[in-house]
């Protein structure tokens, strides 16, 4: 697809001050995606320091339970530093490297793709500035620590809602102000060209491995492959080596919040209509006026008014689903998850297994169903625990 356009959607809507910030990482991706020393040690990083090749997991017990589908989960919750935000970091902070830059800066939710991106820098001896909304630090107050721990700086930042989208904005204007030796490792596959394909050409690792494995395993393609969807680019990692493959139903499943239907909800494809917003067309949840609205999710890391332009694309094509999955039936996956499987995944994770949870049953026994599990819940117990009207803390 030309110039970043997937469909109607993509494209570079970023102030003039970018455009050669932009353009300049275009022709570095250009040069460096298929030289054979940058794969090598990009290869080298993913298997030798981010725990990668992450096992593709038959879930025996679930699937005795659920009595229907088969069901594996590809789990990336296995991966150094808990996530598959890992996979892009690494991708990004080698590649600023070859660019000769020398310090980092990147906007995160709840936590995790500030960590990834903390850790890349102290691994590679770069500067690193993160910035968090205020809500947001105040909810994930470990993760903030961490990132300290690991040498980053971090900025809670205090416009519009105090999260994530705020965090970005941020960030970009960041960028704008430092250029020359600074590059913005963008953390899912969103904002202008070329981030949406850079995130998901580093993260496609995942949909490549899960179909080596399950051949060895079962010597075919999966029935279907379900993942959640913040920005979308754990989603776009575990369905791109399948999207020629037409037989293999692909599901993203947004998070509904209280329900799609309240305005506690972030569920983009579900309500959300096309508009123009952090560098890119694709769809957002919108007022009456056209202006963002706040959205809301028990998961800080699909709390995003947004979703990348090629799941806008993939949507209008018809090629993916796209689901929403309440706060309760995530929890409720989340919980289930733990108990059947002995597994504690992210809760955003815990909205692709819910819905996985919902069809397996439908499905008959020579069925099969790859979950991703894009993150590990520890992050979550407290969060889960007061839901539940517990509080481990005090
Ligand atoms: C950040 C995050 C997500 C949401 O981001 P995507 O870009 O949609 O993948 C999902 N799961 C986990 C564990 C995360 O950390």
């Amino acid at each position: 697809m030309s110039e970043g356009r997937f469909g109607a959607h993509g494209g570079q809507y970023v102030p003039e001050t970018l455009m050669n910030a932009v353009t300049e990482l275009e022709a570095a991706y250009a040069k460096y995606k298929n030289d054979p020393e940058f794969v090598s040690e990009l290869t080298e990083l993913f298997n030798g320091y981010a725990n990668r090749p992450s096992p593709l997991y038959y879930a025996g017990k679930m699937t005795e339970d659920l009595g229907g589908a088969k069901v594996y989960l590809k789990r990336e919750d296995m991966n150094f530093t808990g996530s598959h935000k890992i996979n892009n970091v690494l991708g990004q902070v080698l590649l600023a490297k070859k660019m000769g830059k020398t310090r980092v800066i990147a906007e995160t939710g709840a936590g995790q793709h500030g960590v990834a991106t903390a850790t890349a820098a102290a691994l590679f001896g770069m500067e690193c500035e993160i910035f968090m909304g205020r809500t947001d630090t105040e909810r994930q107050a470990l993760n903030v620590y961490k990132m300290r721990l690991l040498g980053a700086k971090v900025h809670a930042v205090d416009s519009g809602t105090a999260t994530l989208k705020d965090a970005v904005s941020e960030t970009m204007r960041e960028w704008t102000k430092r250029i020359s030796d600074t590059h913005y490792v963008l953390g899912s596959v969103m904002g202008p060209h070329p981030f949406p394909t850079i995130v998901r050409d580093f993260q496609s690792v995942i949909s490549r491995e899960i179909k080596a494995q399950l051949y060895e395993k079962e010597g075919r393609l999966p029935d279907a492959v379900i993942a959640c969807v913040g920005g979308g680019s754990n989603a776009m990692g575990a369905f791109y080596h399948f999207i020629d493959d037409k037989s293999v139903r692909l599901v993203g499943c947004e998070a509904a919040g209280r329900g799609a239907d309240t305005f506690e909800t972030a569920a983009t494809i579900t309500t959300g209509k096309p508009g123009i917003f952090h560098g890119m067309k694709s769809y957002f949840c919108q007022d009456e006026y056209g202006q963002i609205a706040p959205v809301y999710s028990i998961s800080a890391g699909l709390d995003y008014p947004g979703i990348g332009p090629e799941h806008a694309w993939l949507h209008d094509t018809g090629r993916a689903e796209y689901v929403p999955v309440t706060d309760d039936e995530a929890v409720g996956a989340f919980e289930y998850l733990s108990k059947t499987e002995g597994i504690i995944p992210a809760i955003e994770s815990a909205h692709a297994l819910a819905h996985a949870i919902a069809i397996a049953p439908k499905m008959s026994r020579d069925k099969i169903i790859v979950v991703n599990i894009s993150g590990r819940g520890d992050k979550d117990c407290a969060a889960i625990a007061r839901y539940r009207g517990e509080d481990i803390y005090d």
